[in-house]
């Protein structure tokens, strides 16, 4: 019996691991989900039903099952309610929501351990004046309740950013207040080691609270001046901080599976961190010291010229229907127009016809990593034509048709042709390079960064302009009557 709760951590823990593993294919991700859920319920069940000694109901149980049961539908309702263009900012919210639960249990073990040092000053075992708390201990409190902090309040304003609440908004010379906001806090947590208690033996909180107070200010900065095309990079970023919140939680408890759960998030999101970064072409430093953004979300300024050519969707249809070869390019517009099953209709009635049909997945396509995937794994599309970016480059130049939803950022060739560009340097989809390529966009307005788009003054290109859903219907119905 004794074994049971270790078990159980270990069942847990396995399953972490194991969904986490098949998260990373579009395959399996629906249920490496549901194991990793899986494997959370038998970690909360443990926590509250067992310890070392057997079965054991914790204390205050009935107001931690009514948090868990608001939470469920809370949560629940909302996860079903939301339209896939405000997943980020729901994925934002939840990921505060995370950072504030472990400044919270930072909060609470704080207290708990300050109340522990008082009784024993009352029973006479320690002078209260001199005693110091182990040093372990107080940096497992302090580090989750700093990053905690900092993690909620970036994510809420990653939220209001997400769902256009929120604009930008940078101080001057920003990186120094930054640092010197940091250094405030690394300071107040030096100083409320050495002064949690007064000289007359009492509790001193006003080094704590002033703690809190400033990792909500740095939270604010960090993230309120960074926009454009960095937003992914700090929300995953935030995701990491979260995960390293919470691992502190499992060294105040010493709970393996809160720490191991932590790791493990904490991990995640900094590779995804690196990874965004990469695609994002931003350098993680930058985005440490509150640099990103500096130059995204751009005035709009682009080398681009000349005009435009519009195209009919009956012309598009033929171009399609007679190729031997098509990528369809998914991006943002493909996600507000809903437009994914009527894609994947076109894509079958191409391959009837004998297409060879392939979707080009960009990393940062959409508004957060995966949108793409989520998207098109919606109507059914199958994985294996899903293709990653560094895959499908080398295959535009043999393509007859790229057909370009509502993507506009991820195709600019000015990342790589216009140092001058907010996104230069920002790997893309090469579709310059294909025989013909087709946009399908409701007006010449930019995408996400700002800036204009010179692929759509290339002459191989054609714009049919219109809602991407309404456009994709048109050619389906075309391509039925060729
Ligand atoms: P973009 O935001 O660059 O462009 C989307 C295009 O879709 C717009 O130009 C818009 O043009 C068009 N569009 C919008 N609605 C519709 C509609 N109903 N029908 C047809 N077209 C429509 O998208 P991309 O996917 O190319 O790039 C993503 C951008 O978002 C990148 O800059 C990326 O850095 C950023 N980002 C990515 C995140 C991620 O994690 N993936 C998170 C946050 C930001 P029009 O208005 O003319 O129709």
């Amino acid at each position: 019996m004794s074994y049971l709760m270790e078990v159980g951590y270990l069942i847990g823990s396995v399953s972490f691991i194991v969904g986490l593993k098949m998260m990373g294919q579009p395959d399996s991700a629906r249920k490496g989900n549901l194991v990793a859920a899986f494997g959370m319920a038998i970690a909360v069940f443990c926590a509250l039903f067992l310890n070392a000694s057997g079965f054991h109901i914790i204390g205050n149980i009935e107001y931690i099952v009514t948090a868990i049961f608001l939470g469920t539908v809370v949560g629940t309702m909302m996860a079903k309610r939301v339209q896939m263009t405000a997943m980020p900012e729901m994925v934002s919210l939840f990921n505060g929501m995370g950072g504030l639960s472990a400044a919270l249990i930072s909060v609470i073990e704080w207290r708990h351990q300050m109340h522990l040092l008082a009784d024993a000053a009352v029973e006479g075992a320690i002078d209260m004046a001199s005693s110091q708390m182990p040093v372990g201990m107080y940096l497992a409190i302090i580090a989750g309740l700093i990053i905690g902090t900092v993690s909620f309040a970036g994510s809420i304003i990653a939220w209001g950013k997400l769902n256009g609440k929120l604009g930008d908004f940078r101080l001057p010379s920003q990186q120094i207040i930054n640092a010197i906001v940091l250094l405030a806090i690394v300071g107040l947590a030096w100083m409320n080691y050495n002064g949690y208690i007064t000289e007359l033996g009492e509790i001193n909180y006003t080094y704590f609270f002033a703690m809190i107070a400033m990792a909500v200010v740095y939270g604010l900065i960090f993230v309120f001046p960074i926009g454009g095309a960095d937003m992914p990079v700090v929300i995953s970023l935030l995701n990491s901080f979260t995960g390293v919140a919470a691992a502190t939680g499992g060294f105040m408890y010493h709970n393996k599976i809160m720490l191991m759960g932590g790791v493990l998030v904490g991990s995640a999101g900094t590779i995804l961190t690196v990874v965004m970064c990469k695609a994002m072409n931003r350098s993680l430093t930058n985005v440490l010291i509150g640099m990103a953004g500096a130059n995204s979300g751009g005035s709009g300024s682009s080398s681009a010229g000349g005009s435009v050519r519009e195209v009919q969707a009956t012309d598009v249809a033929i171009m399609m229907k007679y190729a031997s070869k098509v990528i369809i390019v998914p991006g943002y517009g493909l996600a507000v127009a809903q437009a994914q099953h009527v894609c994947h209709e076109l894509e079958n009635l191409l391959v009837e016809e004998g297409v060879d049909v392939k979707y080009a997945i960009h990393p940062v396509a959409g508004r957060m990593p995966g949108h793409m995937n989520v998207l098109l794994a919606e109507s059914n599309v199958e994985y294996d034509k899903l293709i990653e970016m560094e895959h499908i480059n080398p295959e535009f130049a043999t393509t007859d048709v790229v057909l370009v939803v509502g993507a506009n950022d991820v195709v600019n060739p000015a990342a790589k042709t216009d140092p001058q560009s907010p996104i230069y340097g920002m790997p893309i989809l090469e579709v310059d390079q294909a025989k013909q390529i087709v946009v399908l966009k409701r007006s010449m307005k930019a995408g996400y960064a700002g800036v204009d788009n010179d692929l759509f003054y290339d002459p191989k290109c054609g714009m049919l302009f219109g809602d991407a859903k309404a456009s994709l219907q048109k050619l389906v119905n075309e391509v039925k009557s060729l």
